[in-house]
C-alpha cells in the first residue's frame, strides 16, 4: 500500500498523485467543473513537481480567496478580439490562466503550423501559473517559443536604483523542441531576482532567499521577506501587497530593463494595461497579459541541422570545467527535469507552514480533515 503522506524531520512528503486529486476536490468544491478543477490541480501540482513551490499547490488557497472574492472565474473561455493568419488579440476575461493559457497556446500553434510563425497577445488572463507549461506545450506541438508576461494590478518589484516598488516579476520564458523524444529545452524565470512565490515560501519556513533579493523601507537590501508583506505576513493569506518593501529587480540594470520591456510587451501591446498604479480602479484588479510568438520548426527548411546542432552545443556547454561556487554546468530546464524525476518518486516536500496554508484552502471550500484524508488516499494502491 502506497503511503499518502509522511513525515521526515520537519519535512512533510505527499505523493504527487494524491496530492493532485486532494487539489482537484479542493476547485470542485469551490466550484470548478471537474475538467477544470482536475486541470488546475495538474498544473499547480506540476510546477511543485518540478520545484517551483511558488507557483505549485501552495497557491491553492490564494486561488480560492481570488475565486470566492470575484477576482478569477471558473468555466471562462478564451475570446478573439482581432486575428489574422498569423496573429491573435486575445481576451482571458479573468477566466482560470489554467485553462485560458491552454486555449491560447493552441491557437498560436495552430498558426504557426499553417503559416509558420505566429503571434498571440493574451489581455486579462487569471494567474497563468507556471510559464514554462505554455512553452513545453507548444514544443510538444513542435514550435519554439518565446512568452513575456507581465501581471497587472501586482506592484511588488523596485526597479534597478529605486528603494520603492514600480514593477511586478514579469516572467520571461523560451522554449525549443528536441529530437527523439528528449525533454523540451525551457529557460522560464521571473525578471525579480526571485518570484512572490518564493518569498511567500520563505515566509512559510521554507527555502531562505539570496542576501539581496529584497529591499525594506529603509532602501536596505534584505533576505528576510516579511517587508514585502508587512502585517499581513502574520495572517492566513499574506498579502504581498502589504508591505512597505519590495523584491529587487534580477540582473541589476540590464534585468530592470528586460522587466521594462515585459511591462511594454505583455502590458502595453496586448492591451491588459501595465502595473502602473492610476486612477483607473480596472486597471488595477490582478491579471496576467501574455505576449507569445511560435515558430513551427519544420517550417524553416533546417530542421535536421537544428536538431543536430542542439544536441552538439548542449554537450559542448556541458563540457566546461565547472567553477568552484556550482559545482556543476546545466542547461536551462535541466534542473526541473531533474526534480521531475525525483518528486515523482520521493513525493513533494512541503514544510508544516505550507501544508497548513493548503488544509486552510481545504476547509475554506468547507472540507473536513476526514475529506482531505479521503481525497489523499483515493485509488492509492
Ligand atoms: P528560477 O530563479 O528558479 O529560474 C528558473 C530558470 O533558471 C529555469 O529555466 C531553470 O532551468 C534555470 N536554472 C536554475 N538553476 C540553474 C542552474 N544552476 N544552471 C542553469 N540554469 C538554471 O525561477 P523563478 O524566477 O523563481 O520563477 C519561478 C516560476 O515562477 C517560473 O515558472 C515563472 O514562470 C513563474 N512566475 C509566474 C508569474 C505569473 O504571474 N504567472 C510571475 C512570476 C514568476
Amino acid at each position: 500500500m502506497k503511503v499518502a503522506l509522511r513525515h521526515e524531520g520537519d519535512e512533510i512528503l505527499v505523493d504527487a498523485r494524491a496530492m493532485e486529486r486532494l487539489v482537484g476536490v479542493v476547485f470542485e468544491r469551490a466550484g470548478c467543473e471537474s475538467v477544470e478543477a482536475r486541470r488546475i490541480a495538474r498544473r499547480l501540482t506540476g510546477a511543485s513537481l518540478r520545484g517551483h513551490d511558488s507557483h505549485g499547490v501552495l497557491r491553492t488557497h490564494r486561488y480560492i480567496s481570488w475565486m470566492q472574492d470575484d477576482k478569477v472565474f471558473a468555466g471562462r473561455s478564451v475570446q478573439i478580439e482581432h486575428e489574422t493568419d498569423c496573429l491573435a488579440v486575445i481576451d482571458g476575461r479573468y477566466g482560470f490562466g489554467q485553462t485560458i493559457g491552454e486555449q491560447t497556446v493552441d491557437l498560436g500553434v495552430a498558426k504557426a503550423k499553417k503559416h509558420g510563425v505566429a503571434l498571440t497577445a493574451l489581455k486579462h488572463s487569471g494567474h497563468l501559473g507556471r510559464i514554462g507549461d505554455w512553452a513545453e506545450r507548444a514544443a510538444q506541438a513542435g514550435c519554439a517559443s518565446i512568452h513575456a508576461v507581465n501581471v497587472r494590478g501586482s506592484l511588488l518589484v523596485a526597479p534597478f536604483g529605486a528603494g520603492e516598488r514600480r514593477c511586478g516579476t514579469s516572467p520571461l520564458c523560451f522554449g525549443l523542441p528536441r529530437a527523439d523524444g528528449a525533454p523540451p529545452i525551457i529557460h522560464d524565470f521571473a525578471t525579480s531576482m526571485v518570484a512572490e512565490g518564493k518569498a511567500l515560501v520563505a515566509l512559510r519556513g521554507g527555502k531562505t532567499l539570496p542576501a539581496d533579493a529584497l529591499v525594506d523601507e529603509m532602501g536596505n537590501e534584505t533576505s528576510d521577506p516579511r517587508p514585502l508583506y508587512g502585517k499581513s505576513a502574520e495572517t492566513e493569506v499574506p498579502n504581498p501587497s502589504a508591505g512597505p518593501g519590495a523584491l529587487n529587480v534580477f540582473g541589476a540594470h540590464k534585468g530592470s530593463g528586460i522587466n521594462f520591456f515585459m511591462e511594454m510587451f505583455a502590458g502595453a501591446l496586448t492591451g491588459s494595461g501595465t502595473a502602473a498604479v492610476s486612477n483607473e480602479r480596472e486597471r488595477r484588479s490582478l491579471c496576467n497579459g501574455m505576449f507569445s510568438v511560435y515558430i513551427d520548426l519544420s517550417s524553416l527548411g533546417t530542421a535536421d541541422f537544428f536538431e543536430r546542432e542542439i544536441e552538439d552545443y548542449i554537450e559542448y556547454w556541458k563540457s566546461a570545467r565547472p567553477s568552484k561556487a556550482t559545482g556543476e554546468v546545466l542547461i536551462p530546464g535541466e534542473k526541473e527535469e531533474r526534480i521531475l524525476r525525483q518528486r515523482s518518486e520521493e513525493g513533494l516536500p512541503l514544510s508544516q507552514g505550507a501544508w497548513e496554508d493548503i488544509l486552510a484552502g481545504a476547509r475554506k471550500v468547507g472540507m473536513s480533515d476526514e475529506d482531505v484524508e479521503a481525497a489523499l488516499n483515493a485509488g492509492l494502491a
